[in-house]
């Protein structure tokens, strides 16, 4: 591998073979720098898709999971997995027309 000098941004120093800048540690190299931010940015999307508020049937069932009567409990638990898979379906059916209309 031949050696690769990069001039800090921040405070000038050249760094030889280096990502983080030996003087200020400022990260130098850029192909490293644009992929941690692109990391970033896709953690950060997942974390908003996850704070998101699931639809109030998908609610109403894991309010019904937690009841602390066990035959609520069961029968919700009945339920949810219809739920589940009438969810499955639907996706696939969306797919699959998505795929036939494209
Ligand atoms: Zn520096």
């Amino acid at each position: 591998m031949s050696d690769v000098y990069r001039k800090c941004q921040n405070c000038g120093t050249v760094n030889l073979n280096r990502d983080y800048c030996k003087q200020c540690s400022e990260i130098i190299n850029t192909t490293l720098k644009r992929k941690l931010e692109r990391e970033k940015v896709a953690a950060a999307k997942e974390k908003h898709i996850r704070a998101k508020k699931p639809n109030p049937i998908t609610l109403f069932f894991q309010n019904a999971i937690q009841h602390s009567n066990i035959f609520i409990r069961l029968t919700a638990k009945f339920f949810y997995s219809i739920w589940v898979i009438v969810i499955a379906i639907g996706s696939f059916l969306a797919l699959l027309f998505g795929y036939i209309a494209a």
